[in-house]
């Protein structure tokens, strides 16, 4: 027979260079193996013109999935040819012509032995040996995924659950074979709804813990539990009353909730093998505990912790992997089979400078801050990261990867990372990781999901195969005669963030809020053209499908876009609501019909129909005016400022937000908040959330000034005065927070500005620290994660005011206090595809009982910079 495709060419001509070793080992970490006999000259003939001689041979004691395997190996031979070869057994001595399917008897007896040993749980070995044909390989997986290589070579393809690719052919000859494969990657993930179908995901070789494989689709690396473990552990509803200090100290406040372990405590780790014993004699089918850190930073601040950081080199990473290596000791003695995983994430990626990972251990390291619109080694935003992994990859070699393979705040935007993926998974290899997990939320819809868990899966099998060439069966594949236009498509995309010459360069990250502003609305306006192009030529009803379901992508774009509002006189609302809102309702129910399950991480469709139907409406606003500004306040949205105009230069210093952000529109500008503590405010962390206030104006004495009222359900009061003063680009506001209720509440105002400086690269932060230090913060380094926060508490606070620049036409923003109202400020930043800067005070903390008062008085100046 002739071989159905490429793949096999590429496979036999580098089997042809391998033969000259005994062992040749690909750099993806196939290896291939010549045991060349003397090959016969005929090839072997399965099947003649729909009749075979063949009959398909496992041992009698076969495995579930050998089993499963031959049983596959009939079925498509069946579906192929329409010959059904019988399955046989070893039990008594096999006659007539063979496939041998898994160790067994006449295994045994062939000239040149399967080494099973070598070949582990995954590995196989695909042989001809006379009229004789071998497919043997690992008990657990590796026979069944040689027969789905197997029939690959003969043409079969498995390219969704419900899309198959299966030749027929009344007559198959197969070619003398020869060779051997093992994964690039013991642990082989992707976390997309569309990969769970257990045959789909076997056939495809995915073996981590959401796929839903059985001991007959080979089983899987299963997990107990899988991430995020630490409060899972402790449970602070059992043990932080009695033992607060199980658990983190931060700020000086033990904390049992948004922060980590006490890492240090003796009694933390005693606790924590115990349980780690427990889940796995609970789970036995789990193979690896992942001990991790919970989904924060909050590390723990004690004298023990911060000292074992600093032998570690100020890593986070050092008490934790102390921590996760004495658990794995202590584990392996009664579980030696069993693996601990821990992460190293958010503020835990930097490697320890002492400790090493025990042989049990696994450190999952997540890219979580990098840019994926290109390969880790191209990108200057990425720098950090290969840092990262370089360290890790000296002092382990059992290192995995938490890749991202969405965005996640937005799962329908088109997400060019293909040629990310397709230069970084070869480079974890060469890196020497041994696993990936490709993130995504587990739910159905996200952008190109069938194309992507097909693509992924190869790559992660053999991270050398061609990229692009697996693209264009796919698509062939699924979009018939529209591929051409759908390849089209897939390559603008990608030439949105492909660096010069031949993309736009433009970085890409995984959890940005705005839309995609690495789409431009001409890239908007040529996929429309593209996807118009690929309906016409859809020739049936199911491509037809296809291709609306991926248009979904760029509707989403548009229809977050239209959302955007604008101040008209004395309302701010959306170009056109009413035509908004029918939109909506109709993408939504597009959605539906296309089974997506969610737009973002964490919630589902409804509750994005909740909050249109909750926030997207007109506001009213005030706006009010002196000689030097204009100052915009929509007092239904948490009272904020949300325009701060120099009248001069026109220039608007406030951020002005994305309409795909969370909450929109009430966002940037200038706000005051009441708290119960101080919270650990980082761009997508807020500890906690402050106190709901419904806001009113109470007064306008004048054009210059706006009294408000805020009003919370458990009597806290704020009365918050906003007024320009006379003449000077000043805006101050004075805040008074009382407690009109009957019982003491703890308080803290936060007072910040969220300024959106439009050359955020050169953007400083100026001041005079309260110890007599003259400060000058420069936000971003290229080689830095474009995004950041800083608390500024002690002697370290400014001195009574500080100076943000980077605005347009040379204007900075000085933010000014009374010191003695003030205990804390904040600066966050983030140039991910925007340019916001936080600058955030917050008042003393105080128990304010029934009756008592807060003030916090704070000033926003708008300057002209000198020079
Ligand atoms: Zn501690
Ligand atoms: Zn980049």
């Amino acid at each position: 027979m002739k071989f159905a495709e490429g793949n096999n060419k590429t496979r036999r001509q580098f089997l042809k260079s391998a033969a000259i070793g005994s062992v040749g080992l690909a750099a993806g970490g196939i290896t291939v193996q010549s045991m060349a006999l003397n090959p016969p000259a005929k090839p072997l003939v399965l099947v003649k013109g729909g009749k075979s001689t063949y009959s398909i041979c496992i041992s009698e004691s076969a495995s579930p999935s050998v089993r499963h395997g031959a049983e596959e190996l009939q079925k498509f031979l069946e579906e192929i040819s329409g010959a059904r070869l019988p399955i046989v057994t070893d039990a008594v001595e096999a006659a007539g012509d063979l496939v041998l399917v898994g160790n067994s008897k006449p295994v045994r007896k062939l000239a040149t032995q399967i080494p099973f040993a070598t070949l582990g749980a995954e590995g196989f070995v695909l042989r001809t040996e006379g009229k004789t044909l071998v497919i043997a390989g690992g008990e657990q997986r590796g026979t069944l995924y040689g027969v789905y290589e197997f029939l690959e070579k003969v043409g079969c393809r498995w390219f969704t659950a419900e899309l198959s690719v299966i030749p027929k052919k009344a007559t198959l000859a197969i070619e003398p074979l020869d060779e051997l494969q093992q994964p690039a990657f013991e642990y082989r993930e992707l976390e997309m709804a569309e990969t769970r179908d257990k045959h789909w995901a076997a056939r495809n070789r995915y073996n981590g813990d959401f796929h839903e494989l059985d001991d007959a689709t080979g089983g899987k690396i299963s997990y107990y539990p899988f991430v995020h473990s630490f409060y899972n552990i402790l449970p602070p509803e059992k043990y932080f009353k009695d033992h607060p200090e199980y658990y983190a100290l931060v700020n000086g406040r033990r904390r049992q909730e948004d922060a980590q372990l006490c890492l240090t405590n003796p009694d933390v780790l005693r606790i924590a093998i115990q349980t780690v014993r427990g889940w796995f004699d609970e789970h036995p089918d789990a193979r690896i505990c992942s001990v991790s850190q919970n989904d924060r930073r909050g590390w723990c601040e004690c004298d023990n912790c911060r000292r074992v950081e600093q032998e570690e080199g100020g890593a986070h990473s050092g008490p934790l992997l102390r921590f996760v290596n004495a658990v794995a000791i202590e584990t392996a003695k009664s579980h030696p089979d069993k693996l601990i995983d821990t992460l190293a994430y958010w503020g835990s990626e930097t490697p320890p400078q002492k400790v090493r990972p025990v042989p049990n251990v696994r450190i999952r390291l997540c890219p979580i801050g990098a840019c994926n619109g290109q390969p880790f080694e191209r990108c200057v935003h990425d720098e950090y990261f290969m840092k990262n992994l370089r360290g890790w990859a000296k002092i382990t070699n059992q290192l995995y990867i938490w890749h991202y393979a969405t965005n996640f705040r937005h799962y329908l935007l088109p997400f060019p990372n293909f040629d990310e993926l397709a230069a970084d998974i070869p480079m974890y290899k060469k890196h020497g990781v041994v696993g990936i997990f490709m993130a995504a939320d587990g739910e159905y819809g996200e952008e190109n999901a069938d194309l992507r868990s097909y693509v992924i899966a190869r790559l992660l099998w053999n991270p050398n195969v061609d990229m692009n060439r697996l693209v264009n069966e796919f698509l062939a594949a699924y979009y018939g005669h529209a591929a051409t236009a759908m390849r089209a498509y897939f390559d603008l995309s990608h030439q949105q963030v492909r660096p010069a010459p031949r993309g736009k360069g433009r970085h890409m990250w995984i959890y940005t809020e705005p839309c995609a502003p690495y789409l431009s609305e001409g890239f908007l306006a040529q996929a429309a053209k593209l996807f118009d192009e690929a309906e016409a030529a859809a020739n049936d009803q199911a491509t037809r499908r296809r291709v609306r379901k991926a248009r979904l992508s760029i509707d989403y774009v548009k229809l977050v876009r239209s959302k955007a509002y604008e101040v008209r006189g004395d309302s701010y609302a959306p170009a056109d609501l009413g035509q908004l809102t029918e939109n909506f309702h109709a993408f939504m129910q597009d959605a539906r019909s296309f089974g997506v399950t969610s737009l973002h991480e964490g919630d589902p469709l409804k509750y994005d129909e909740e909050q249109f139907a909750k926030r997207m409406k007109p506001y009213p606003v005030v706006t009010l005016e002196n000689a030097s500004l204009r100052v915009v306040v929509a007092p239904e949205l948490s009272g904020r400022i949300i325009r701060m105009i120099d009248k001069a230069t026109n220039t608007d210093v406030t951020y002005q937000p994305d309409p795909g952000e969370r909450n929109y529109p009430d966002l940037g500008g200038l706000g005051l908040w009441v708290f119960s503590d101080y919270a650990t405010l980082g761009l997508h962390e807020i500890a906690s959330d402050p106190y709901e206030a419904v806001w009113e104006v109470a007064s306008q004495p004048g054009p210059a000034e706006l009294q408000l009222m805020g009003t919370c359900a458990n009597g806290l009061k704020m009365s918050r005065t906003i007024r320009l003063q006379a003449g000077k680009p000043v805006v101050h506001t004075e805040t008074t927070l009382q407690n009109t209720g009957s019982s003491a509440l703890d308080a803290v105002l936060h007072s910040r500005c969220d300024a959106g400086p439009r050359h955020i690269e050169g953007s400083v932060v100026d001041f005079h620290s309260q110890d007599g230090n003259s400060v000058r913060r420069t936000l971003l380094s290229p080689e830095l994660e474009p995004a950041g926060s800083h608390w500024y508490d002690g002697q370290e606070q400014p001195d009574g005011e500080w100076t943000l620049s980077g605005f347009d036409n040379g204007l900075s923003v000085v933010n000014r206090f009374p010191k003695d109202q003030v205990t804390r400020g904040l600066m966050i930043w983030s140039a991910k595809g925007q340019s916001l800067v936080r600058v955030g005070l917050w008042s003393a903390k105080r128990t304010l009982k029934p009756g008592e008062t807060l003030t916090l008085e704070v000033d926003y100046e708008i300057r002209k910079s000198e020079g």
